[in-house]
């Protein structure tokens, strides 16, 4: 099956960065900005310029430096937000202007307390006045999947005659199943006549967890950018996690045929640099980054992946940038530690293993984790004891390194 381009859309400095703990310095946004460029997203998002003049201060400067992907900022649907972006685009190699206007009753009667007639005329200037500083438009439609479908379909007919070159249709709070936002996008695709002029968009929310799982069932529905942060950070319980989509269409390109210009060994570096620049950990257990996400402690599981990795791994640590993987605990199997002790440079008797073993299990009663300088700590009380009980053992051999 042919593969078909699938665009990344990194909103980690916009929608990530807005969220609470996550918020970073301009030297910090830059930091992450090159180290987007080398893990290959296409689209760096890199502020809200109309925000504050950090904000602005913040997108130029990525504007300036980045080459390669292209630099996205957002803007509201008004003059002001526009020309902010625009300005702050200046120095980009490649510039979007991004800019959005909500679409649902509620959000119209509610928070804008304008009319559907209103709303379409403003997306029409935003559009049009966003063409006047670059080519790349793109425009969303705030709560799309809880707008009118009729209005819906209108709204994205003229945001595509206005100018617009990307549509994104975004699942603002997290409300969609899979199969409903597969459907919906569906559904628009085919009922908005000029619908082939412009590339679809997906922006899914986590609040019910199913962001990722949105987002691959939009993709399956014609969708051809994602937008996504990296470890899933965003508003609320974030965005979808741009590891966890990029590594589903590599580990199941049977299934998912879409080729990303992500280079995935860069995708551990990323997500750990974002920790540090924001002091906010990652779950252990979050998938493909997370602590334990490659890590086997139960002792059947450990023996399974030194036997053969296929038993229990469906991708290889080092293809996201991971080198170890084997954690010591007190689920750990005789196996598991013999091998730690032979990457520690350590060759163990049988008798030595035995003792280093019931050592190693019962160190795990007390310490959650147990690391080399643990094992190694072992297996020098160990060999110290024997030492002293007997005279040397001709099998109980120094570290080899
Ligand atoms: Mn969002």
């Amino acid at each position: 099956m042919a593969s078909e381009r699938l665009i990344i859309f990194d909103t980690t400095l916009r929608d990530g960065e807005q969220s609470p703990g996550f918020s970073m310095n301009t030297d910090e946004k830059l930091t992450l900005a090159r180290q987007l460029a080398a893990l290959g997203v296409d689209i760096i998002e890199a502020g809200f310029p109309i925000a504050s003049d950090d904000d602005a201060h913040a997108v130029k400067l990525v504007a300036g430096e980045i080459r390669g992907p292209v630099v996205a900022a957002l803007a509201r649907c008004s003059p002001a937000d526009i020309e902010r972006a625009g300005e702050s685009l200046k120095p980009a190699e490649r510039a979007r202007i991004h800019t959005f206007i909500a679409t649902s009753d509620l959000h119209l009667e509610r928070k804008l307390r304008i009319t559907r007639e209103q709303c379409l005329a403003a997306l029409t200037a935003g559009v049009r006045q966003a063409r006047g500083y670059t080519d790349d438009v793109e425009f969303s439609a705030e709560d799309a999947t809880r707008t009118d479908m009729d209005f819906l379909c209108q709204v994205v007919e003229t945001a595509i005659d206005a100018g617009a070159t990307t549509v994104n249709l975004p699942d603002t709070v997290g409300y969609c199943t899979p199969e409903e936002i597969g459907e919906f996008f569906s559904a628009v695709r085919a009922r908005v006549p000029n619908a082939d002029r412009a590339v679809f968009s997906a922006h899914c929310h986590d609040d019910l967890g199913l962001a990722v799982a949105n987002s691959l069932a939009a993709v399956q529905a014609g969708v051809r950018q994602v937008e996504c942060t990296i470890n899933g950070i965003g508003e609320r319980a974030g965005n979808a996690s741009l590891e966890e989509l990029v590594m589903a269409t590599r580990v199941r390109r049977d299934r998912l045929p879409y080729e990303t210009t992500v280079r995935t060994a860069e995708l551990f570096r990323t997500s750990q640099l974002l920790t540090t620049l924001t002091n906010e950990p990652v779950q252990a257990n979050k998938a493909i980054v997370g602590r334990n996400a490659f890590a086997h402690e139960a002792g059947i599981h450990q023996d399974g992946v030194i036997k053969d990795r296929r038993t229990y791994e469906i991708m290889r640590p080092e293809d996201i940038g991971v080198e170890s993987t084997l954690v010591l605990g007190k689920h750990s199997g005789r196996h598991a530690v013999k091998r730690r002790c032979e990457q520690l440079g350590f060759e163990l008797s049988r008798y030595e293993l035995d003792r280093v073993y019931r050592a190693v299990i019962e160190l795990a009663d007390r310490q959650k984790q147990i690391d080399d300088g643990d094992v190694a700590a072992i297996v020098e009380r160990i060999r110290t004891e024997q030492d002293a009980a007997a005279p040397a053992r001709p099998e109980a051999a120094a570290p080899t390194a």
